[in-house]
Parts: C-alpha cells; structure tokens; sequence
C-alpha cells in the first residue's frame, strides 16, 4: 500500500492508502466533495536515523490531531553534584 496525497484547494491535503499503481488524478475532497487534484510529493523511504524518523512521524501524527497537554512534562531527577563527587563529598557542610 502506498500513500497518495492529494489537496483540495479549500480545504487542504488529504490522503488516501492504495495499492502501487492504482492512484488516480483526483478525487473526491472528503469535507466538500469537489475534485482534489493529485500532488506528488518524494517519496518516504528509509530516512537513515530512527530519531529523525520518529520526530518525522510524530510530527505526522500531530499534523491533523495536535497532542494536548494540560502541564509541562516532569523534570529528570538530578543529584546534587556533592552527593555523587566524592571530592566534594569531604568539603565541610554548613
Ligand atoms: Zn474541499
């Protein structure tokens, strides 16, 4: 299956999953029904790096649906650096 990408030119891109070969020069847009003419775009192959892929992907996903969240992501838990240090950890405390 292949990725067919086609725009209407009210209501932007639209994509459609059909086997290789069978694209057609338009079809209908899935809001307005008027002809959305076919666009060709490069196709997506290996991109080399699984993180670029996955940003590329995530980035795909948020494109129509944008991810919400309702609070900022947890910071890392970092250790004080005169805990781990064993130089720093003979220095007087206060
Ligand atoms: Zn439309």
């Amino acid at each position: 299956m292949v990725v067919y990408v086609y725009r209407c030119s009210e209501h932007g891109v639209t994509e459609q999953s059909r086997p290789i070969g069978t694209a057609t020069a338009a079809v209908p847009c899935p809001t307005c029904g008027s002809p959305a003419p076919r666009v060709f775009t490069a196709p997506r192959l290996s991109l080399g790096d699984p993180t670029r892929g996955a940003l590329l992907d995530r980035a795909e996903r948020s494109r129509d649906a944008p991810e919400v969240v309702s609070a900022p992501p947890p910071r890392p838990r970092r250790r004080s650096p005169t805990l781990t240090d064993p130089k720093l950890r003979r220095l007087p405390r206060p």
